[in-house]
């Protein structure tokens, strides 16, 4: 079975400079709380590790994690907008990265013309949106022009709900209901909810009852399960995902990000194969959710990349 895994991140230096200046924009009368919530995150050898690893090398070590752990392709998501580092990295494994744009102020009258550049010019094939990260309504009309542009650039939005690992989020954002609007008014755009939706799953799965450009994907070690108020194995999670949206609209993902002492995360990876062979799904279903959705999704012409 060929596996692609639909979510992992790639944060360069530059990106983390970023994110970083994204939030002190973003709370300019909070400069220490900024500092401290990014040390909690970027922390750990982290930034020691980003400013001595190259593109390149990152993207050495990445292929051998895949080979290592028999993974075909990725798809990774960037944490800031430096289109050009994203395109550097991918342009190592052709047919193999696959590179995801993230857009600043994706309100903003720019943003369109922007993702329209970073999907023709860089070679990326999706959008991330982090709405708590971000601080925008996605259901807001001022997102609309973004949402066309991504449907007649024929390519998926991969959003983040749900509660976040991110220094500073604000869950006033964090609802998928947000996208029930969008969902009707750009039936040709596939919007993808990370992490089963991170503890919003029932919303996420009320958004299922007639909507067909909608998929979650799996991501991570989905321990928000831990902050609900009664806990689903995660096997039951996979069931009622299936039951609701079927095996196509299923992706595989583990949230990996390489840094120092954590490689690919091989656990997840092996523990969600388990899961779906025993959810009474068919062969060719599981090959759908292990990677065949995604490839369906990434292809803008309607074939596999
Ligand atoms: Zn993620």
């Amino acid at each position: 079975m060929n596996i692609t895994d639909a979510h992992v991140h790639l944060i360069t230096a530059g990106m983390a400079d970023s994110a970083y200046h994204r939030y002190l924009k973003l709370f300019p009368a909070f400069p220490d709380a900024v500092r401290h919530n990014a040390q909690k995150l970027f922390g750990g050898g982290f930034p020691e590790y980003l400013a001595q690893t190259t593109i390149e090398q990152q993207a050495r070590e990445w292929l051998s994690q895949m080979d290592k752990h028999g993974v075909s392709r990725v798809v990774f998501f960037p944490i800031a907008e430096r289109l050009e580092e994203m395109r550097d990295f991918i342009r190592h494994a052709p047919g193999r990265f696959y590179g995801y744009a993230f857009i600043e102020e994706p309100a903003g009258e720019t943003a369109p013309v922007r993702l329209k550049t970073a999907v023709n010019e860089f070679g990326l094939c999706g959008l991330k949106l982090y709405p708590s990260i971000q601080m925008f309504h996605p259901g807001d009309a001022a997102l609309f022009p973004l949402y066309e542009e991504a449907q007649s650039l024929g390519i998926p939005i991969t959003f983040h709900f749900g509660i976040s690992n991110a220094p500073i989020a604000d869950y006033r954002f964090v609802n998928p209901m947000e996208i029930q609007l969008p969902l009707k008014l750009f039936p040709r755009l596939n919007f993808i909810i990370a992490h089963f939706g991170a503890g919003y799953f029932r919303e996420a799965c009320l958004l299922g009852f007639h909507n067909k450009n909608i998929h979650l994907d799996t991501s991570g070690t989905n321990n928000w399960r831990e902050y609900t108020p009664e806990k689903m194995p995660l096997e039951e999670v996979f069931r009622r995902a299936v039951a609701i949206y079927s095996a196509e609209r299923i992706l595989f993902g583990t949230d990996s990000l390489l840094r120092p002492g954590a490689g690919y995360r091989g656990a997840i990876k092996e523990e969600q194969i388990g899961i779906v062979q025993r959810i009474g799904i068919s062969e060719s279903e599981q090959a759908l959710v292990m990677g065949e959705n995604a490839e369906r999704l990434l292809a803008r012409d309607g074939s596999a990349p």
